[in-house]
């Protein structure tokens, strides 16, 4: 297709053998990380090509994960904000309650399959830990977390459920304590235990081939909802949305359509306090090129390069950086981004718990707080499809608060 500045996808070729999405995405790292990088590349190279790897893990998605999800018509909703017919994309029904689930057990796979038996992760919300530390236990694999010091005390119930499972939980105290340096813990280990350990990471995000792998394990989201949709509708949808951290379950929702030229996509970035230096974490609204953590990409910065301070209501979508592979396609005008913030996203899940009786993870009321400004704009005929990215279990304590509600 073309685009609003002439380029023509060809999704096919992305990212190029060094890793690139254009000028985006590579392997910014350390030398000692080189070879394990490489020898991880080959050997996902091979795990895609191998029919029985693929069986096993469309297994797994299937009987352990609750594969596929549902496509569900949101009828109250979309008959509340009286436009587009909108339809829910439910990964928020996955094993233990997002789309993260569906990378790790990827992973995972791919661990076992290079006779790694020790794994680590990083993880904010915990949401990514909880994934791995499940799928660990479920293959008999070594589990570290690391997981920044303010996160542990802001997500405990997430914290015990890693220990449930048999990971264990390091806490980190370095910088903010928070996601970024939570990763640079990862690394570090990572760099020392590189010959009998899996780095699984959980977003479309850090050196080649991280964006691409993450991206391949979560497109089934996309090529389901297709299926889907023309089983329901006979057509494709106009639009599809989707909150982006990294942007592993937006690229997932995106990747199979990008070629569909008639259909928008937008990806909706934490808004936090407002769009003001330290307040939020939307990339495109004040971030520059640069490198981070692996990868080239958008980041939030200040002039001399240091990482500023981000916030979001949501710990999910609370990082200075954005997987490259979204910072391509936005430079090529395929897929537009958008930004909620914290107060609009409050109100979206109040919404989404009265009309439909779902309650939506924070991340994922990002992606409702955009639909419920766009869908009155447009046409009862006209569908869209939102990333229900996960549930909003986790959240309910702190909602709770922000409400100034006793429970
Ligand atoms: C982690 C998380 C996100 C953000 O991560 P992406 O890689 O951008 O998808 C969004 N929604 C939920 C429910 C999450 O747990």
């Amino acid at each position: 297709m073309s685009t609003t500045s002439g380029t023509k996808i060809d999704k096919s070729s992305l990212p190029d053998a060094s890793g690139h999405f254009g000028q985006f995405g590579g392997i910014y790292v350390p030398e000692t990380l080189v070879t394990a990088l490489e020898d991880l590349s080959k050997e996902y190279e091979a795990a895609k090509r191998d029919p029985e790897f693929q069986a096993e893990l469309a297994g797994y998605l299937k009987e352990f994960a609750g594969r596929p999800t549902g496509l569900y018509h949101a009828e109250r909703l979309s008959e509340e904000l009286g436009g587009a017919k909108i339809y829910f994309k439910r990964e928020d029904l996955l094993h233990t309650g997002a789309h993260k689930i569906n990378n790790a057990i990827g992973q995972a796979l791919l661990a076992k399959r290079m006779g790694k038996k020790r794994v680590i992760a990083e993880t904010g919300a915990g949401q990514h830990g909880v994934a791995t530390a499940t799928v660990c236990a479920r293959f008999g694999l070594q589990c570290v977390v690391y997981m920044g010091a303010v996160d542990m005390e802001r997500q405990k119930l997430n914290v015990f459920r890693m220990r449930l499972c048999g990971a264990e939980v390091r806490s980190v105290e370095s910088g903010q304590k928070t996601l970024k340096d939570a990763v640079n813990e990862a690394m570090r280990d990572w760099v020392t235990n590189v010959r009998d350990t899996h780095y699984i990471l959980g977003s479309a995000l850090g050196a080649h081939p991280y964006p691409m792998m993450v991206r391949d394990f979560h497109k089934i989201i996309g090529e389901e909802t297709r299926l889907q949709m023309m089983e329901k509708e006979g057509r494709l949808p106009d639009e599809l949305v989707a909150c982006v951290g990294g942007g592993s379950n937006a690229i997932g929702l995106f990747y199979d359509f990008l070629e569909d030229e008639d259909i928008r996509m937008v990806g909706v970035e934490a808004g936090g306090y407002g769009i003001e230096q330290g307040k939020h974490a939307a990339r495109f609204e004040g971030g520059r090129l640069g490198v981070l953590q692996g990868s080239k990409t958008y980041i939030l910065q200040n002039p001399d390069g240091q990482i500023e301070l981000t916030h979001s209501v949501s710990a999910g979508l609370d990082y200075a950086a954005i997987g490259p592979e979204h910072a391509y396609y936005r430079d090529v005008g395929r897929i537009e981004f958008a930004y909620a913030t914290d107060d609009d996203v409050m109100e979206a899940f109040k919404l989404l718990c009265r009309t439909e009786g779902i309650i939506p993870a924070l991340e994922s009321s990002h992606a409702l707080a955009y639909v419920t400004k766009r869908a009155p704009q447009m046409s009862k005929e006209q569908i869209i499809v939102v990333s229900l990215s996960g549930r909003g279990d986790k959240d309910v304590n702190q909602v709770a608060q922000l409400l100034g509600a006793d429970v």
